[in-house]
């Protein structure tokens, strides 16, 4: 027998709609690419989307149609994010920092119709321009009139000013309902190994998605939050924050293109911002300019740290010295993409100083909705006592099924679970904790050591600003980690010091058997280190000497 309750289907459109008709006067205060301040409200930003899917129909979008960004965070791009999925078509949020080759071969793979584009991408758009020709037909600049760039398109191609577009464009427009399993996001991954591969969102996996992130033992978000995603829009939708905001009347606060220290503090400030949402790297930046500054952050309550695992030193130095909580969370593009993050249960809600630092270094536990386990090479499940190191496998409604043209379910193992590629433990209470990236683990004498584990110990010596620990090949023991660093600021290393610091925090057979200082790390270009590139380059470090 089926419940006799009303079937309205989980749409973007509906979360903007609320938004717009319940906090009208709710705040989108975005930093523009001049650096000056715009405000609107929910619902003005509803009423333009609304224009704006009417001039994106005048340009041909329709329904199942690929529509490109390469944008900031920013009012605009934001009215993209609701205009595109609101009417059946589909946002394709693409990461600028990427290498224009890749752009040029993710734009092609999606064949996406049009571009929105920044006014900082407008070099960028000139270098792929004659590799996306046979896909893109029209070009839209985020901007008015009075700023459209000079640019260089391919033959065929048209270039449009957005503002211009939407002012001859009317509202007259009624969200339509379709199904909730409608596509509505591409975002493909960063892809350390291979080409980038696209992860498909649906109305219903996004509106689920936001409904959880936006729970108190998550983002708690209110009517009287004001939260600032420096996570890029390119970037998993800035971890489903654009939809949670407006599911809960938040006021959103978008910082454009100026992401370091100095100008996030001064945007804090002004905008009363009280959560933010970001990458360890912002975060330290932010740090390093509060100290030397002196300034203060006078409304930051929570900063929630993701993507890369969080330093003990981040969460340390903002709760003693700022009294700022950093949250800690954990999620992959595949997951929309949050899958656990780290509020405390009965048991941990006492904990402070050493303990709640030593706790707040694990991921956390799962957001209700996605099921994680951990497994080992032949796929049993591993014991959930905090020690045992096993693939960590997820599944739940906003977890993909398999990659952006492939077949459903391809992704997946016989019972439906997805490998994440990580390897974790999980503790009693469900607390997972990340060691490694499956490829990056180091086997020595066939038992595994932690990189994560030895790097947060390397980046809490007080003269390292960055740390990477890889599997370098060994005679004896197979692999044994190497460690390099890149030195603070006006500090000089000495890796003697920095080996000593690890003494009595971890045994003594994981200790590095060598560091290495380096000027700098590479990174991917959503700010994760490059260990595969380490690895390439200092392999045989051991096997040299
Ligand atoms: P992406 O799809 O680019 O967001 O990358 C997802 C990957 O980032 C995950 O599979 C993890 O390897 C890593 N990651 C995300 N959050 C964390 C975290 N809090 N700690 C450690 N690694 C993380």
């Amino acid at each position: 027998m089926l419940g006799l309750m009303q079937s309205h289907g989980l749409l973007i459109s509906t979360i903007l709609k609320h938004a717009a008709r319940h906090h009208a006067t709710a705040e989108v205060v975005s930093r523009t690419h001049e650096n000056t301040t715009h405000r609107t409200t929910w619902s003005e930003l509803e009423r333009r989307s609304r224009r704006l899917v009417r001039a994106m129909a005048k340009l041909g979008i329709k329904e199942g149609d690929r529509v490109g960004t390469l944008a900031w965070n920013g009012t605009r791009h934001l009215e993209v994010y609701y205009a595109a999925p609101g009417m059946g078509a589909i946002c394709h949020t693409i990461n600028p920092r990427l290498h224009p080759d890749d752009i040029g071969y993710i734009v092609n793979h999606a064949q996406d119709k049009v571009l929105f584009v920044d006014l900082s991408f407008s070099p960028l758009l000139g270098m792929i321009a004659d590799t996306i020709k046979d896909h893109v037909r029209d070009v839209v600049m985020l901007c008015d009139a009075g700023s459209m760039p000079e640019v260089a398109l391919a033959p065929g191609m048209r270039l449009h000013c957005y503002d211009t577009l939407l002012n001859d464009a009317d509202d007259d427009y009624d969200w339509p309902a379709f199904d909730e399993n409608t596509a509505s996001a591409l975002c493909y991954t960063s892809g350390t190994t291979g080409r980038p591969k696209g992860v498909l969102y649906s109305h219903r996996s996004t509106v689920l998605h936001a409904y959880a992130v936006a729970l108190p033992d998550v983002l708690d978000l209110r009517a009287t939050s004001r939260i600032l995603p420096v996570v890029p829009m390119f970037h998993v939708n800035a971890w489903g924050i654009p939809y949670a905001a407006a599911l809960t009347g938040a006021t959103l606060v978008l910082p454009g293109r100026h992401l370091d220290g100095a100008s996030l503090a001064a945007f804090f400030n002004t905008e009363r911002v009280t959560l933010s949402c970001g990458v360890p790297t912002v975060w330290l930046g932010l740090l390093q300019h509060l100290r030397s500054s002196g300034e203060r952050l006078e409304t930051v309550k929570r900063i929630m740290t993701g993507g890369s695992a969080a330093p003990p030193l981040l969460i340390d130095a903002f709760r003693d010295e700022y009294g700022v909580a950093v949250e800690h969370g954990w999620g992959m593009t595949e997951l929309s993409p949050v899958g656990t993050y780290n509020a405390p249960k009965v048991a941990q809600s006492g904990l402070s100083g050493e303990a709640a630092t030593r706790h707040m270094l694990k991921q956390g536990r799962v957001l209700s909705g996605i099921d994680m386990k951990i497994v080992d090479s032949d796929n049993k499940e591993l014991p959930w006592d905090g020690r045992a190191f096993g693939d960590l496998t997820v599944r739940g409604p906003w977890v993909a099924s398999a990659y952006y043209g492939d077949e459903p379910g391809s992704a997946l193992d016989a019972d439906g679970w997805f490998a994440t590629g990580d390897v974790a433990t999980i503790d009693p209470e469900g607390f997972m904790e990340i060691t490694d990236r499956s490829k990056d683990v180091i086997k020595s004498g066939g038992e595994w050591i932690s990189s994560i584990a030895l790097e947060n110990i390397a980046v809490s010596h007080p003269d390292v600003a960055e740390a990477a620990v890889i599997a370098a090949r060994h005679a004896k023991w197979d692999e044994r980690p190497l460690l390099l660093v890149v030195p603070r600021p006006g500090r000089t290393i000495d890796p003697d010091q920095v080996l000593r610091s690890f003494e009595g925090k971890v045994a003594k057979w994981w200790l590095p058997d060598a560091v290495i200082v380096v000027a700098e790390l590479p990174h991917t270009a959503t700010g994760k280190v490059q260990k595969l590139a380490l690895r390439e380059r200092y392999r045989d470090h051991y096997m040299e000497d």
